[in-house]
């Protein structure tokens, strides 16, 4: 479903993306981990094309998204085409992004019938039925000050899910959360795993990796340098620098 090559992002001269490799098949769960300042959000970021990368490929379901190659040259695609295919891919953020001068309804409306151009009538349905799924019945009305951070994290999944993406980011999507709230997100995350969703989970969660994700990868000065199945990651780190940040997180 995502096939990323050689991706490349640097700030400034600085390399903070060094050839980053990442294949997620439909339906896995990646959960990506590493230190602080390794490019997770980075990564994240230049997989939506929020941050567009130096260089490097990504396909989505196959399709070339930002920068395609042609015979042997690179080309470079335009503004409408990134957008047409972005929606396939769904972002939650660590800090909540909800639009504070909307209602939860409206924030997960109002995507619905600009991006995709869903007649109201069925984005309101689809955004009722995501809230209700999600535990948020009844706040419907509410805005984002008067919902706690849990609460605001999963009006943001909502809004994220109403897009029908084929494959969801999660940028420490509970880093944000009073301790109290962490574990209603993250069976959220899980049940969404259960359900089949594509997911890419950055995350210092290291239960969750453990036990929700099919894999791991994780990552150090810019580059993936390890990635594979959860367990196999977890008991038997083969670099050296994953083993210490294991020992450190655990
Ligand atoms: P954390 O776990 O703390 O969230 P991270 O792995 O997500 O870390 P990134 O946010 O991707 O790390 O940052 C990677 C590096 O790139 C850091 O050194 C950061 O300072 C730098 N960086 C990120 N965004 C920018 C930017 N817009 N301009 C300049 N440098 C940046
Ligand atoms: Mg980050």
């Amino acid at each position: 479903l995502l096939s990323v090559s050689a991706l490349r992002k640097s700030f400034r001269g600085t390399p903070v993306l060094k050839d980053v490799y990442l294949d997620v098949a439909k339906g896995e769960v990646v959960a990506l981990i590493g230190p602080s300042g390794c490019g997770k959000s980075t990564l994240l970021r230049c997989l939506t094309w929020l941050d567009p990368p130096d260089d490097g490929f990504i396909l989505i379901d196959g399709q070339p998204f930002g920068r395609a190659l042609v015979g042997d040259t690179v080309r470079r695609q335009g503004r409408r085409e990134i957008d047409r295919l972005r929606p396939k891919i769904g972002m939650v953020f660590q800090q909540l992004h909800l639009w504070p001068h909307l209602s939860a309804l409206e924030n997960v409306v109002r995507p619905q019938v600009v991006v995709l151009k869903r007649p109201r009538e069925e984005a309101v349905a689809r955004a009722q039925d995501l809230l209700a799924g999600l535990g948020l019945g009844g706040l419907e009305d509410r805005f984002p000050y008067a919902l706690s951070g849990g609460q605001k994290q999963r009006a943001a999944i909502a809004r994220a899910l109403a897009m029908d993406p084929a494959l969801m980011l999660f940028d420490e999507p509970t880093s944000a959360l009073d301790p109290e709230l962490v574990g209603g997100v993250l069976q959220l995350l899980r049940r969404l795993a259960g359900e089949g969703m594509t997911m890419v989970v950055v995350t210092h969660e290291i239960g969750f990796a453990a036990h929700v994700a099919d894999r791991i990868a994780f990552m150090d000065g810019g580059r993936i340098v390890e990635d594979g199945p959860a367990r196999q990651v977890m008991e038997a780190p083969a670099d050296p620098r994953l083993a210490a940040f294991l020992d450190l997180i655990r």
